[in-house]
């Protein structure tokens, strides 16, 4: 077990509209169009990676947890919103300048000062005002000097990062392989460093809600002997890293708080963390979702299928228990499960009993496959022929008079791969074709398991 440093997180609180998603496609500079094309999924974006200089940090908008306040914004606060601000490396407080300090602003304050986290109050939307008149009302917080900000056009936001992470990003390494690397920012073509994925270590972060069988698959996989990992209350940037061997390929196990619960110390809190969840997906190169067959697929179930699919990581599903499903009823909870992870249709889905030790093996040749897909090399001259072949096959549709010209495609980025494909007249290519050369791609390149990026560029 060796702790390694996890990316800084930090939480952006504040009432319904005061600007957080604002705030938080400014820090991610999300680029919506790589991540938009899951069909069957409404993408409401709440977890990104920003940068400040060379420092990687993640970002959760919590505006994304919440359901909408009716009264008492504390009492209607979603559990994971309170715990997201616990295990925050940094809180920012956002407020609005223009509406000026609110009982509500009052709740969450008395909250965030309760807690030992380090807090940065922000007063949005302080465009145009001056800066004594933003700030003033609202030092009866007692959270410190507010720093007035604008979201949305970008002033004191630097600041605001700058002092929310003074002292937390230490110089980094400079990665020396893809496993740190965030796709949500889409790579350069000169970041793209092929890998031999044979003898790279699959990175496998086992996620999934409580009670799912999370440790038991972890018990199963390990051999009873295992250390217990223990980590220090408080500090979320340590994880930790189980390595394991089995069928002659080496894995390491990212440590989610699912690993961890048999420690005593850890037998109180909360089983389940968004923000743990996240940092371990993160720090993964294959994720397996676990759920549970004798249970109803659940919010929380979507919710973490959500993360995964925003990091853009190879994923295989385990639906656990299938042990404890009466045989005339598999089939039935097979087509349920079919309908209701539509989203999920490039992971493979796998039938086990992590206590039964049953399925355990075809599920990491899936992992393997998944990591594979992820970092395939895809060469230019096959990326075009099969471009070639599947538009001989269906033309894209006109767009008036034209239609749109597609030259050649090459790899742009891996884990997820992305392929670029190059022409002219490409700015609205349709979801359907674009699913089509999809699926044309993942199957002659044998991409299960992985997501598939698809960018178009015209030339002019
Ligand atoms: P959230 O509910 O906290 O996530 O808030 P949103 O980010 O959705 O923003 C709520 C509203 O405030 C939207 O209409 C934004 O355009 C607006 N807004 C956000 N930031 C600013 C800002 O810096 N200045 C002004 N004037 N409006 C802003
Ligand atoms: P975690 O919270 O996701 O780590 O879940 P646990 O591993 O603690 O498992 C929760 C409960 O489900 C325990 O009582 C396990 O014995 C049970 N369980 C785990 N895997 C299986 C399985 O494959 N079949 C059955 N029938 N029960 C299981």
């Amino acid at each position: 077990m060796k702790p390694v440093a996890f990316k800084p997180v930090v939480v952006i609180v504040g009432r319904p509209n005061v600007g957080k998603s604002t705030l938080f496609n400014r820090l991610t500079r999300s680029r919506d169009a790589l991540v938009a094309d899951l069909p069957g999924l409404t993408r409401d974006r709440h977890y990104g990676e920003g940068r400040v200089g060379d420092h990687p940090f993640i970002v959760v908008d919590t505006g994304g947890f919440e359901p909408v306040a009716k009264e008492g914004i504390m009492a209607q606060m979603a559990k994971q919103t309170v715990q997201a601000m616990v295990e925050a490396d940094v809180v920012i407080f956002l407020t609005d300048g223009r509406i000026g300090l609110t009982g509500h602003d009052r709740e969450i304050g008395e909250r965030l000062r309760k807690s030992s986290r380090k807090v940065v109050l922000a007063i949005n939307k302080a465009e145009g005002i001056s800066h004594a008149t933003a700030a003033a009302e609202f030092y009866a917080l007692g959270l410190g000097e507010p720093l007035p900000i604008s979201a949305a056009h970008g002033d004191g936001v630097t600041e605001l990062i700058e002092i929310a992470l003074e002292g937390m990003v230490e110089p980094l390494p400079e990665p020396e392989e893809w496993d740190g690397y965030s796709p949500i920012v889409a790579p350069s073509e000169d970041e793209f460093v092929p890998i031999d994925p044979l003898s790279h270590r699959v990175k496998l972060a086992i996620v999934g809600r409580p009670n799912v069988g999370k440790s038991t698959l972890v018990n199963t996989l390990l051999g009873e002997e295992r250390v217990i990992a223990f980590d220090q209350p408080g500090t979320t940037r340590d994880a930790i890293e189980i390595d394991f061997e089995r069928g002659g390929r080496s894995y390491t196990l990212i440590d989610t708080a699912g690993l961890r619960k048999r420690g005593k110390v850890f037998e109180a809190i909360e089983k389940f963390s968004v923000i743990k969840t996240l940092q371990a997906v993160e720090a993964s190169n294959v994720v397996l979702l676990m759920l549970d067959a004798s249970a109803e697929i659940s919010d929380q179930d979507a919710h973490i299928a959500g993360f995964v699919l925003e990091t853009g990581r190879a994923l295989v599903v385990g639906v656990n228990k299938w042990d404890s499903i009466d045989s005339e009823k598999r089939d039935e909870i097979k087509r349920e499960l079919e309908r209701k992870l539509r989203f999920l249709s490039f992971a493979k889905v796998h039938h086990i009993s992590a206590l039964k030790n049953s399925g355990i093996n075809p599920l990491l040749k899936s992992v393997l496959d998944a990591h594979a897909a992820a970092f395939a090399k895809l060469s230019t001259p096959k990326l075009t022929r099969e471009l070639q072949e599947a538009l001989e096959q269906q033309q894209p549709p006109r767009r008036g008079i034209f239609r749109p010209k597609m030259r050649y495609a090459h790899q742009g980025g891996q884990n997820p791969p992305l392929i670029v494909i190059h022409g002219n007249g490409l700015d609205d290519i349709p979801d359907s074709y674009r699913r089509y050369l999809e699926s044309r791609f993942r199957e002659t390149f044998k991409l299960q398991g992985t997501p598939l990026r698809i960018e178009f560029r015209t030339s002019d």
